[in-house]
Order: C-alpha cells, then sequence, then structure tokens
C-alpha cells in the first residue's frame, strides 16, 4: 500500500494540509474528490516528490521513502496537459522512462509495443503528438506513465482537456489499463461523475483535510456531512 501520515504542508505562512493521513490499497483506484484549491494537487504531488513535505511520513509498502527524491521513486503520472515531447516520436515518448533508465534498445522496443497494445495506441508509434487527438495523446501519457511498472500510477484531471465524448471514452479506458495492471493509481478530480464511475473508494478533501473516504455508492447513500452530500449532488 501507500501510506500518507500526519502530512503537512505549508506554502510560506499558509498551512494547506495539516496532518492528513491516507492509504491507498494495493490495485485500488482510489479517487481524491474536491473543490478547487481543497489541496488534491498539493497532495498528489507529495506523493511523487515533486514537493518536498513539511510534516509527516510517506510510506510506499514498507518502505519510507518521505526523504527519497521524485527521481528516485517509481512513480508513473499523468496531468491535464500530456506534457509529451513534441520533437519525439510516439514511440520515443513512451519509451523515455526507459532510456534514462538505460535499457537496451532491444528490451526497450519490445516494452514499449507491448504498452502501445495495452493503450491501444500501436499504429501510430511513427507518428508525433501534434498528430494526434487529445484521447490517443492520453493514451502516450498513460503508456509513458506506466513503462516502468511504477508503484502507484497518480492521475491529475487527466480528462479535463478532452471533449465530452472523449471523456466519456477515455474514463473507461482508464478504468480498463488500471484493471488489466492491475496498478494501484490515485485519480484526482473535481467531477463527482467521474470519482462515482471510476474508482475503488472516493476520498472527498475539503480546505486540506479528508472528511470521508468510502466506496462510491456507500459514500452516495450515506454521506458523512452536508458538504459531502452537496458535492456528490445527493443534499439530505
Ligand atoms: P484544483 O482543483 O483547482 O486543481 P487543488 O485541489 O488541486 O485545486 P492545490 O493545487 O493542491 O488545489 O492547492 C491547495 C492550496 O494551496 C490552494 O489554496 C492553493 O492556492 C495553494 N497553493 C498551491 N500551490 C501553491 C504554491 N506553489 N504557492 C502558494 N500556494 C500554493
Ligand atoms: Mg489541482
Amino acid at each position: 500500500d501507500i501510506r500518507l501520515e500526519n502530512f503537512t504542508k505549508r506554502f510560506g505562512p499558509t498551512t494547506v494540509i495539516e496532518d492528513l493521513n491516507l492509504t491507498i490499497q494495493d490495485g485500488e483506484m482510489l479517487a481524491l474528490l474536491g473543490p478547487s484549491g481543497c489541496g488534491k494537487s498539493t497532495t498528489l504531488f507529495a506523493i511523487c516528490g515533486i514537493h518536498r513535505m513539511d510534516g509527516g511520513r510517506l510510506h510506499f509498502g514498507d518502505q519510507d521513502v518521505t526523504d527519497t527524491s521524485s527521481q528516485n521513486r517509481n512513480v508513473g503520472v499523468v496531468f491535464q496537459s500530456y506534457a509529451l515531447y513534441p520533437h519525439m516520436t510516439v514511440a520515443e515518448n513512451i519509451g523515455f522512462p526507459l532510456r534514462i533508465r538505460g535499457d537496451d534498445t532491444a528490451s526497450r522496443r519490445r516494452a514499449v509495443e507491448e504498452m502501445a497494445e495495452l493503450v491501444q495506441i500501436s499504429p501510430y508509434l511513427k507518428r508525433r503528438p501534434a498528430e494526434l487527438s487529445g484521447g490517443q495523446q492520453q493514451r502516450v501519457a498513460l503508456a509513458r506513465a506506466l513503462i516502468r511498472r511504477p508503484d502507484v500510477l497518480l492521475l491529475d484531471e487527466p480528462l479535463a482537456n478532452l471533449d465530452a465524448k472523449l471523456r466519456l471514452e477515455m474514463r473507461a479506458e482508464i478504468r480498463r489499463i488500471q484493471r488489466e495492471t492491475g496498478i494501484t493509481a490515485v485519480l484526482v478530480t473535481h467531477d463527482q461523475v467521474e470519482a462515482m464511475s471510476m474508482s475503488d473508494r472516493i476520498a472527498i478533501m475539503e480546505e486540506g483535510r479528508i472528511v470521508q473516504i468510502a466506496e462510491p455508492m456507500e459514500m452516495y447513500n450515506k454521506p458523512a456531512s452536508d458538504f459531502v452530500a452537496g458535492f456528490l449532488g445527493n443534499p439530505p
């Protein structure tokens, strides 16, 4: 599992997260749901190591990774904007994390082909990102995030840039890929329908705190507060 214990984060004098505790179970897709500014991305950045923690510990299984840099954590990240390398082909983009690691060409090619198959982008391996649709670019970003078989896959609003039809398609696709790989994943979103339809459990955040964590239907039927109920669109 992935465990955040007493996570605290400050920006200058402002404490945005204080003593947050969160366990992400092996193989689950956990949605981190809450309004803008509640601290979702900040929590994700702490897990991937982009941000230093001001307090608390982070464990990947029995390993304490609190003081390891992001390069030394095996995490896969997909952001809202896909951040693909525009000058590289799809295959080069997907294989990039393995090139950095020093894997040889043959094993890289095999891994890229396998990942391309998984995300169903195989016919496009020689193209450049600008020659792909938004959904196709997001598939490439997913393949690149997964190619090192990370301990956890972190998704920060991965569907926000897609039009409504693609968003529906990619919801199902991301869920399929997560299930097929069995990877532990965190999905950050402020869209309650996305959280309800894609995750095994939902953690609701409000002003830097987790106010309820439960399976989607349980949360919908038994919201712990008016805030949760209102946020899920099921007001009392
Ligand atoms: P959104 O849904 O809009 O992406 P979020 O839940 O991801 O919101 P965060 O980005 O985690 O929110 O921000 C949490 C709080 O921390 C906000 O009040 C934000 O203004 C503040 N914050 C985030 N990054 C910084 C920063 N680099 N410097 C100062 N304050 C920051
Ligand atoms: Mg955010």
